[in-house]
């Protein structure tokens, strides 16, 4: 790709930008879709709330914009019977890489995991042929209806598209009159 992209600073252009030129798609559009860096960089200083995937933001799309949030590959059975009635191949999904939700949000089901050196060198459907995937150990069947932990699944998932981080401006402690302000 850098190859493909004849200007001098292409060496310093973020993987994700380079994605996003090559998919013909604007690279802030392109993050919010296809990366899961708004989870990654949920706060910033104050001043730094850059929208994701501007030149502003490139130093943080370069160390976040094509990290997972969770490690691993993770699958949900239903999708890809879904992916494959609609098409040939079946896709990974951000919702399916988020820290502590172990269900797929779309059908409720417990996650599995694939088990595999390099889990995204081939597709969904392609492991669970291999037969190398198996169920996370959630604590419970199927995605909480309600109570604390449904609310923290509907959090991670809505810090998801989220297009910029959440400005976090924090006033340095100083003192005045003797007095800690
Ligand atoms: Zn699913």
């Amino acid at each position: 790709m850098r190859a493909e992209v004849s200007a001098e600073s292409a060496e310093e252009i973020p993987r994700l930008h380079l994605l996003a030129m090559v998919s013909g798609m604007n690279a802030s559009a392109y993050a919010l879709a296809h990366s899961m860096l708004a989870s990654q960089r949920v706060a910033s200083l104050k001043g730094q709330d850059f929208v994701h995937g501007t030149p502003e933001s490139a130093a943080f799309s370069k160390r976040w914009g094509m990290q997972a949030q969770r490690a691993g590959a993770y699958v949900c059975n239903h999708c890809i019977d879904e992916d494959l009635s609609r098409h040939p191949f079946s896709w990974f999904r951000r919702s399916h890489h988020l820290i502590g939700v172990d269900w797929c949000p779309e059908h409720g089901s417990v996650l599995h995991k694939v088990n595999a050196s390099r889990p995204f060198d081939a597709l969904p459907h392609n492991w669970r042929d291999e037969n190398k995937t198996s169920p996370v150990s959630a604590f419970q069947a199927s995605i909480p209806s309600d109570g604390f932990y449904r609310r923290y699944v509907d959090i991670a998932l809505g810090l998801l598209s989220r297009e910029r981080p959440v400005e976090c401006g924090v006033k340095r402690p100083g003192f005045r009159g003797g007095q800690l302000v």
